[in-house]
């Protein structure tokens, strides 16, 4: 079988970061749905890695590590997925704590700004939702706010609050672009810009990312994911050969019933391009 027709879904989030379902839960939930070849991606974690390896490898599914980190780039957030890297390597580890750390202030002052506008402890509700202390995010304040009655979705939520120039939303200063490459590469992995066709870059911004992306190491780019839509296939397959680019395939699950694809459910990638898992094809771990 060629090896862009491998069901590889290498993008989704467990309650370690901001989804719902645990590693082992997800990797059940990736194998029931055809996914051959998986990787669990949390943002600025690891923890869960583990255990999603331990839990793909008993459902017969082959794994690759995985995480997404957190980049401030140009005035905005861009994320950074690395996969096949060293779970145990410590510069990563360390990296990661660090870029983590700011998310406790940052979440009171999100709090301390929905108040303002009439969200009363809106800190204290998305606690509710965290499962792991070190990583409150804006989607724990989403789900908070759905379930509060404000919206009716997480999407209504990122429409009218905690984006630039809505209530709640507070500028944070994330891993550096060279930073988040480097401590992925050095950990033995492949850096992958995610999900391109969400940022709000300008065409000169968006190609001085790709530029210094792949200047600091990095390897691939996310073509086939759940918020491209099919003009963002086509332009992110050109830029892949352009910037001859490795090319990803993943989901972006966080919860049943929000996330725009499910576990395994996206198109192939195009034929004409390389697939990350092809190219670092010594990492995966098969069961
Ligand atoms: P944070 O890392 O705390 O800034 O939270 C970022 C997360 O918020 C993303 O990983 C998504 O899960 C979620 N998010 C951001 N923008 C949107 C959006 N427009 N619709 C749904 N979820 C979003
Ligand atoms: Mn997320
Ligand atoms: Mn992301
Ligand atoms: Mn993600």
């Amino acid at each position: 079988m060629p090896a862009d027709l491998l069901n590889a879904d290498l993008h989704c989030h467990s309650n370690v970061s901001d989804g719902t379902l645990a590693p082992a839960v997800l990797a059940e939930r990736a194998q029931a749905r055809g996914v051959q070849l998986w990787a669990l991606t949390d943002h600025d974690e690891i923890g869960g890695l583990h255990a999603a390896r331990d839990a793909a490898l008993a459902h017969g599914m082959a794994w690759l590590s995985g995480t997404e980190i957190s980049v401030s780039f140009a005035g905005t957030t861009v994320h950074i997925v690395g996969l096949g890297f060293d779970i145990d390597d410590a510069a990563l580890a360390a990296g990661l704590a660090r870029t983590r750390g700011g998310r406790e202030a940052r979440a009171r002052e999100m709090g301390a700004e929905l108040a303002k506008v009439g969200i009363k402890d809106a800190y204290e509700g998305a606690l509710r939702y965290v499962g792991n202390p070190q990583l409150i995010s804006r989607t724990h304040f989403a789900r908070h706010i759905v379930d509060s009655g404000v919206c009716d979705s997480t999407h209504e939520v990122f429409r009218r609050f905690l984006v630039e120039g809505k209530p709640g939303y507070v500028p944070t200063r994330w891993a550096g672009l060279g930073d988040a490459v480097r401590w992925i590469t050095q950990a033995g992995g492949a850096a992958v810009i995610a999900h391109p066709g969400r940022y709000k870059l300008t065409p000169t911004e968006e190609y001085a990312l790709f530029s210094e992306f792949v200047q600091h190491g990095g390897r691939g780019v996310e073509v086939v994911t759940g918020s491209h839509g099919e003009a963002d296939f086509l332009k992110y397959a050109d830029m892949a050969i352009e910037f001859d680019l490795w090319a990803s395939r993943g989901s972006d699950f966080h919860a049943p019933g929000e996330s725009r694809a499910d576990l395994g459910s996206l198109p192939w990638l195009p034929g004409r391009l390389t697939p990350v898992w092809e190219a670092i094809g010594e990492r995966v771990v098969r069961p």
